[in-house]
């Protein structure tokens, strides 16, 4: 799933979910979809 949102505000409505106030996204509030395999310096990086 790309992102999570709640599907019942005026975008969600209309099919841009993409600007949902509640929407929470794959690769930035979620982990991503290859989370697994990113490589990344720790300077950049959440604990
Ligand atoms: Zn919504």
């Amino acid at each position: 799933m790309c992102c999570s949102p709640c599907n019942h505000c005026s975008y969600c409505l209309s099919g841009r979910e993409n600007l949902c106030a509640e929407v929470r996204l794959t690769g930035y509030q979620m982990d991503g979809d290859f989370a697994e395999y990113t490589v990344a310096d720790q300077w950049f990086c959440l604990l």
